[in-house]
């Protein structure tokens, strides 16, 4: 059975309203953060910046919906289960210069708040849109950051399945940090897997395939290192011009 997860690329324009939880319907996480504005919106999930009231310290938090109302209860289970998972490979994947950091979560009956480090200078996306094409010596800060950040992933027997410039985030010194998690499994040796699961720009031909045809065989961990061709194919690096 193929299973579908696909997210889109950047579509949704980011607004700078939206319903926040109530404060009686998220009491822990209002007793430490005050949330501000928004930084970004996915499908089941908003994510606001917002201060620890103890340290006076800015953080993001992604806020996601499990209160049923926007959806079936499968789905709202099903997005318990992925926000559990993309908790759990969060974890595992702690401490790494280029990897987001996971600060603080909290669960109420209707919403799951993740509490990640803060990047100020947001999506790569923007970063790109900004400076139109990037110089060779930026393009190779940029590429290194992120294939270590791949590498201590994959060495941890994980797999992203979701990267691109809308997930790779900046902070204040233009660092890299890979992030969300969302689509990311474990993959033991040797095993394959098969759900159609990324974004369409970004997906390697074996992902594709195993959608196509009856026969295909899985895909692994490689699957990542296409999606940082891609990535770095959007850099439209100044290089490229100068040959
Ligand atoms: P989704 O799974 O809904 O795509 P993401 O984790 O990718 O959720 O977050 C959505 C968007 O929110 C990101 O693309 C980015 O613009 C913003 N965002 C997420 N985490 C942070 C963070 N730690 N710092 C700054 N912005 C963030
Ligand atoms: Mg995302």
């Amino acid at each position: 059975m193929v299973v579908f997860k696909m997210t889109q690329d950047k579509l949704i324009e980011d607004s700078v309203d939206g319903d926040l939880p109530s404060r009686i319907q998220a009491k822990e996480f209002y007793a430490k953060y005050e949330p501000r504005e928004i930084l970004g919106k996915g499908v089941s999930s908003t994510v606001r910046r917002c201060f620890e009231k103890k340290s006076g310290k800015e953080y993001a938090v992604k806020i996601i919906d499990i209160s049923g109302e926007k959806g079936e209860t499968y789905q709202v289970e099903q997005t318990k289960k992925d926000t559990y998972r993309e908790i759990n490979i969060l974890r595992m994947c702690a401490g790494h210069d280029h990897i987001i950091e996971l600060h603080d979560w909290f669960e109420t009956p209707t919403f799951i708040f993740l509490v990640f480090e803060l990047c100020k200078r947001g999506e790569l996306f923007d970063y790109l849109t900004e400076v139109v094409s990037l110089s060779e010596k930026r393009t190779r800060i940029i590429m290194r950051q992120l294939l270590e950040a791949v590498l201590f992933v994959h060495d941890k027997n994980i797999v992203h399945r979701d990267l691109k410039p809308e997930n790779i985030l900046l902070d204040d010194n233009l660092s890299v940090k890979v992030s969300d998690f969302g689509f990311a499994t474990v993959v033991n040796k040797d095993e394959e897997l098969t759900e159609l699961c990324g974004t369409p720009g970004y997906l390697a031909p074996e992902v594709l395939a195993v959608s196509m045809y009856d026969n295909a065989p899985g895909y692994g961990k490689e699957v990542d290192m296409w999606a940082c061709g891609v990535i770095m194919f959007t850099f439209d690096f100044q290089f490229i011009h100068s040959v």
